[in-house]
């Protein structure tokens, strides 16, 4: 009997922390998304290119510095016209702005950055040419400005900032097998390593989309085959490999969901445009983070496991 209370008292101690875990999060980002509204409100730039540029640097700086939601590092020489960080009540000859009325311009305060982003990006215009142009000209880098434009798509599409369904690549009715195959060592186009996860299928098996995100690359590529790569709003970019076929209607720059069939398992790659059979038909599903500077690969199989059972 003692036990069972223990087990009682436990299961109502987990329900208890993971809920208050989850309420943070949604508290955070209604926070946020409050702000995101506000600033558009003010400066008429939609309110998910802000949220779009936030989510990006995000994944350059990591969680956002201490009392603050929003994640925007803004460099000292846009914010006060000096490389120098300034005091907040000294009044910057760059973008730097009072957006929360307490009369400082502090680069620390969400609301201050937030108003001075989108002073900034309106002066170019409020148009997604013009945001572009804006925003080419604050990162000088174009894979950058894709993911930024492509994430507020997603933004704008669902609504929301909170998108965290995810899903198995392949039906999970479907004969499929997979393991960790990180590393192994490849025959194919010299000395290289496997930088991915082989799911192996029949030929025809769907092939989802495990993540929100958008179609950045489709076409054939001497190693992949048929191949296909969408970006998440986390800046990954997520590599599905000889496919069989695309699906019909899939184009580069559609905003896609988890579980959208983007093509079919097949065996195509290894050579020339077409080329197919080499190996056996299988689903090489591959991640790569993005941080602003550099792209790594990292291994996909521990993921594939978790959505592999969240998935129905
Ligand atoms: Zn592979």
């Amino acid at each position: 009997m003692k036990y069972l209370n223990w087990i009682c008292f436990l299961t109502v101690f987990l329900i208890l922390t993971g809920n208050t875990t989850a309420l943070a999060k949604d508290d955070e980002s209604l926070k946020r998304m409050n702000l995101y509204k506000k600033t558009e409100a003010v400066t008429e730039i939609p309110w998910e290119y802000i949220a779009a540029v936030d989510q990006y640097e995000r994944q350059v700086y990591d969680d956002p510095s201490e009392g603050r939601v929003t994640a925007i590092q803004v460099d000292p020489l846009f914010w006060s016209g000096t490389p120098e960080k300034i005091q907040a009540d000294i009044f910057p000859e760059g973008w730097g702005s009072d957006g929360d009325g307490d009369g400082k311009a502090d680069i620390e305060n969400d609301e201050d950055i937030l108003w001075s982003i989108g002073n900034y990006l309106k002066s170019y215009g409020t148009k997604e040419e013009d945001i572009k142009i804006a925003l080419w000209n604050y990162y000088k880098r174009d894979l950058t400005v894709q993911t930024i434009i492509n994430t507020a798509n997603v933004f704008k599409k669902f609504q929301t900032v909170s998108l965290t369904d995810r899903d198995f690549p392949v039906p999970k009715q479907a004969n499929y097998s997979y393991r960790s195959t990180w590393g192994d060592a490849r025959g194919f186009g010299g000395r290289r390593i496997h930088e991915g996860t082989d799911i192996f299928a029949n030929y025809g098996v769907p092939v989802k989309s495990t993540t929100y995100g958008v179609i950045e690359m489709k076409g054939w590529n001497r190693f992949g085959g048929w191949r296909i790569g969408i970006r998440d709003i986390y800046n990954i970019y997520h590599y599905y490999a000889h496919l069989q076929n695309f699906s019909e209607d899939i184009k580069v720059g559609d905003v896609v969901k988890p579980g959208d069939v983007i093509g079919a398992v097949g065996a195509s790659g290894y050579g020339p445009p077409g080329t197919s059979g080499k190996f056996p038909p299988h689903l090489h599903y591959g991640m790569y983070q993005d941080n602003g500077k550099n792209e790594w690969s990292f291994d996909p199989y521990p993921y594939l496991k978790r959505w592999e059972k969240m998935a129905e």
